[in-house]
């Protein structure tokens, strides 16, 4: 059986033991909502930061998202319950009227796939245990501050694939060459976080404006 059922991952939770054996938090949470209203021909995606919160509108071709960032140890929810969660980012957000907040935070609201998580890696000794393998997050989260982990995802499977077809009839070594191949670009990547939270949740005004110096930005009002 091949678990690739991402960061939270069943399949890991019922073969390997708890997630929180296997889950480093990053210190943040990352939430987005869909805006299907908003409408920019320059395609611009502006964000505006306040101490440990980022909040902003991605573009992606027709689509636009509001996106919210913002830091926290570990927060006990219901992963189920949608409601919760966007009691959660209404929390940590609700106090602040400036720029665009509050009308993001309308969006988080009327949004039905809305989208929040933590942003944490998984970390694991070994991706596979008898004939139980795990691709993709389930099996590594790099998470969003590294980026990768798309590409991660693809060519863990490709790899899988290939030992799997060399190797049918010893899912053992087809496992562990699996392993051996795509390890080093899982830790490539998982170590390439860096200052991302740094610079895209800065901790104080201070440092908010020494990110602004370093990455100069146009504010949309
Ligand atoms: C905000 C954000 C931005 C990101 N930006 C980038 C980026 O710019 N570049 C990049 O490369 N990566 C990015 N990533 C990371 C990327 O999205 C993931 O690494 C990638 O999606 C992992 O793919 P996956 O197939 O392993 O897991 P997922 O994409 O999580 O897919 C797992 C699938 O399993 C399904 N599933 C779960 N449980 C079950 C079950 N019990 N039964 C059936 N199905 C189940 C889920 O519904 C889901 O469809 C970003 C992530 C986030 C959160």
């Amino acid at each position: 059986m091949l678990g690739a059922d991402g960061l939270h991952s069943a399949v890991r939770r019922v073969t390997f033991g708890p997630e929180q054996d296997y889950l480093h938090h990053l210190g943040l949470y990352v939430a987005l909502a869909d805006l299907p209203g908003e409408n920019d021909s320059v395609r611009r995606s502006p964000m505006y930061n306040f101490p440990d919160h980022l909040a902003g509108i991605a573009r992606y071709n027709d689509k636009a998202l509001g996106v919210f960032l913002f830091r926290s140890g570990l927060i006990d929810y219901d992963h189920h319950d949608v409601d919760a969660q966007k009691m959660i980012v209404a929390d940590a957000f609700g106090d602040t009227t400036s720029w665009k907040v509050p009308q993001l935070l309308d969006a988080v609201h009327d949004d039905g796939e809305f989208y929040f998580d933590s942003v944490s890696q998984i970390h694991m000794p070994t991706w596979h245990e008898g004939r139980v393998a795990l691709v993709g997050d389930a099996a590594h989260c790099a998470s969003l501050l590294s980026g990768r982990g798309t590409s991660l995802a693809l060519t863990g499977a490709y790899i899988l694939a290939e030992e799997l077809a060399h190797e049918s009839d010893d899912l053992a070594t087809a496992f562990e060459r699996y392993e051996a191949r795509q390890r080093p670009y899982v830790e490539f990547a998982q170590n390439s976080v860096g200052d991302g939270a740094a610079i895209m949740v800065p901790t104080s005004w201070e440092a908010i404006a020494e990110r602004n110096e370093r990455f100069p930005l146009t504010l949309d009002h």
